[in-house]
């Protein structure tokens, strides 16, 4: 649904020196593809303030990091995490040796003071690094079930002045609220319809599934689906073991009557294979994928897959971000910060021979399709 380049009035880089991006225009070159177009009447919702899509062109869009999460959300996701390992390790060959006790990893020292999303003053100067570095625009994956804290990230936009689009949703079963459990699917919707009227509620997302996808959890992503249709919102998952249930999760929102177009099937850069088959298959229904934890060790990896996947004609599809959960990641403790899928990810792949309007089309553009959205019902 692009335009010839040629045809358009003015190229990106005209575009993004009028928009003043000179900090995006030092990370990432401008594009010489044409603008991408947005439905009459869509906009992207942040916290603060709706946008027009094209208001967002000057820097890079994260569709999935995180701002704001109960201190205690991620011991608990650390625990449930080697609670579904063990039951999922082969059981040991008949007549095997019992295998030797695993030394236990070394506890991962935390940083003193605070939870770290919870030092606002922190959280500000990480934030206003990132804008420096090129960022436009960050997504904050949380809602109520992991602790996300709207009032902290109002605060967050408002100091740090780079737009916060704020999730809603459910995350996945071993964190849903008691009563989800014996909630209808109609019951569920309404209340995510509810959240979305009462709160600037930008996405669903991310929405999970833990490791095989449980009945629940499908009744979630049912009511997810309706929700949708009744809001535009767009949907962002959350694939548990390596692309689990990755296209049960797309089945369930198509048959729920949700457009391709408007759904991320998350963290598939997990799933390491050099044929990236559920990667094309999802790609070739028309949804987008996410490479979604970058800027670290995985890179080496998710280089090739990424390479592979472009040069499959499937650059459109594709989403980039880092899934930021913990401390570590920060720039005060020696980390990337929250800017890393960009200026570190993306530099390899730049290495590896992707083109500049293909990186800033997938880092600038991608991002804000999916997100842009015509709303049913007016702001709040
Ligand atoms: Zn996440």
């Amino acid at each position: 649904m692009r335009q010839d380049s040629r045809s358009s009035g003015l190229s990106r880089r005209e575009m993004l020196e009028l928009l003043g991006a000179g900090a995006l225009a030092a990370t990432l070159p401008a594009s010489a593809l044409a603008a991408p177009e947005f439905p009459k009447g869509a906009i992207i919702r942040t916290i603060l303030k709706d946008y027009a899509p094209e208001e967002l062109a000057g820097g890079a869009t994260l569709f999935h990091e995180h701002l704001s999460f109960a201190p205690d959300f991620m011991p608990r996701w650390t625990r449930y995490a080697a609670e579904t390992r063990a039951a999922n390790a082969p059981p040991p060959a008949p007549g095997a040796a019992p295998a030797a006790p695993r030394p236990a990893a070394p506890p991962v020292a935390a940083p003193p003071g605070p939870f770290f999303m919870t030092d606002q003053e922190l959280m500000v100067q990480e934030l206003t690094i990132a804008k420096q570095e090129g960022i436009g625009c960050i997504v904050d994956g949380g809602h109520p079930d992991m602790g996300r804290d709207l009032a902290s990230l109002r605060q967050l936009s408002t100091k740090s002045g780079l737009p916060i689009v704020a999730g809603g949703g459910l995350y996945a079963e071993p964190f849903y609220p008691a009563e989800i459990a014996t909630m209808s699917e109609e019951q569920i919707a309404r209340m995510l319809i509810k959240q979305v009227e009462s709160e600037p509620i930008g996405v669903f997302g991310e929405i999970g599934s833990w490791d095989d996808i449980s009945a629940t959890e499908r009744k979630v992503f049912r009511a997810i689906g309706r929700a949708h249709l009744a809001t535009n919102l767009s949907i962002f998952t959350h694939t548990g073991i390596p692309g689990k249930s990755a296209l049960e999760q797309l089945d369930l929102l198509e048959d729920a009557g949700v457009k391709p177009n408007r759904i991320v099937i998350g963290h598939l850069g997990n799933l390491v294979d050099a044929n990236v088959q559920v990667q094309k298959a999802i790609c070739r229904r028309g949804a987008f994928i996410g490479f979604d934890r970058q800027g670290g060790p995985g890179d080496a990896q998710q280089v090739p897959m990424v390479m592979a996947l472009i040069e499959a004609g499937f650059a459109g599809n594709l989403m980039f971000s880092a899934d930021i959960s913990n401390a570590g990641q920060m720039k005060k403790n020696g980390g990337q910060g929250y800017a890393k899928t960009l200026t570190v990810f993306v530099p390899k792949l730049k290495a590896a021979g992707a083109s500049d309007d293909v990186l800033h089309a997938i880092m600038v553009d991608n991002p804000r399709r999916f997100l842009a959205f015509v709303p049913k019902k007016a702001r709040r």
